[in-house]
């Protein structure tokens, strides 16, 4: 069976599920959770574990993901941190 793709926030570029790291938005919960097992509810955006994917991927992720105006940065920002320390251990 093929894999399902989806397409990276950062590079644009179709990819594995497998490949990526899923993002989703909880807006009951008011953050952005990384989503290891690619299973929470809401909408998700997926992006490359790789630094230039992440910069690009953290300016789009809030358009991605459709999270209102409101919302304060580090909401964006505190998930993009882990992320980038993730992505420094490859
Ligand atoms: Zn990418």
């Amino acid at each position: 069976m093929p894999q399902p793709e989806r397409t990276c926030i950062g590079c644009r570029i179709r990819d594995t599920k497998s490949a990526l790291t899923r993002v989703v938005w909880q807006p009951e919960l008011a953050a952005v959770s990384l989503d290891e097992k690619q299973s929470l509810p809401g909408r998700g955006a997926y992006v490359h574990l790789l630094l230039p994917c992440l910069e690009k991927g953290q300016r789009r992720v809030r358009g991605a993901l459709r999270i209102p105006g409101t919302v304060d940065w580090r909401t964006v920002s505190e998930p993009w941190a882990s992320l980038r320390t993730l992505a420094k251990l490859d």
